[in-house]
């Protein structure tokens, strides 16, 4: 069970993809699970209140147990905000929780702005945006920090790749 966090546009659908892809490449069957689908979905009648995004990361995870538990890698893509959020998921999932921070600094994100709501939550046309009008905290105990400002998408899978392998092998 991959969880990504992080801002928006710093990278979690990108190396959710190419990990997808290398995990498919190597044998392993994995499922990808992404806060915007989720949120087109199942979780429709969410908004962006803090509550609300509890209650989103609360769904996911459930979600994600299920599937893990039946044999699959999950490989989760939320901005999961607080630090309280990222305890909801890891108290549904325990050990199968590994928590990835796609590290990439705000300006960065803003510059990229891959889907426009940057400008938009400038321009106050889009309200409770984390990291402008809403909180994001950085995560105090991830297990993996991912600097997509300093590496590129396929670097920053391989990193993503050898931390899951050797959780494996330290598990077996
Ligand atoms: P998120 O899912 O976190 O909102 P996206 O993956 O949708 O972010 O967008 C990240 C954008 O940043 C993409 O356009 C991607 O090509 C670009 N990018 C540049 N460098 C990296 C990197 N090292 N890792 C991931 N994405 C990167």
């Amino acid at each position: 069970m991959i969880w990504l966090m992080g801002l928006s546009g710093a990278g979690k659908s990108t190396i959710s993809n190419l990990f997808e892809e290398q995990l498919n490449e190597s044998g392993f069957f994995s499922m990808k699970l992404d806060g915007d689908e989720m949120r087109k979905g199942l979780n429709y009648n969410l908004g962006f209140s803090m509550d609300d995004r509890a209650e989103n990361i609360r769904r996911a995870a459930e979600t994600a147990k299920i599937i893990a538990s039946n044999g699959v890698i999950v490989i989760c893509s939320f901005i999961t905000p607080l630090n309280g959020h990222r305890t909801i998921a890891k108290k549904i999932l325990g050990d199968m929780y590994f928590e990835v921070f796609i590290d990439c600094p705000l300006d960065i994100c803003e510059q990229r702005d891959v889907k426009g709501l940057y400008e938009q939550a400038h321009n106050n046309t889009l309200k409770n945006f984390t990291g402008i009008s809403s909180a994001f905290e950085r995560p105090t105990t991830p297990d993996l920090i991912l600097h997509t400002d300093n590496f590129t998408a396929e670097q920053c899978c391989d990193q993503l790749y050898n931390a899951v392998k050797n959780k494996i092998a330290d598990n077996a």
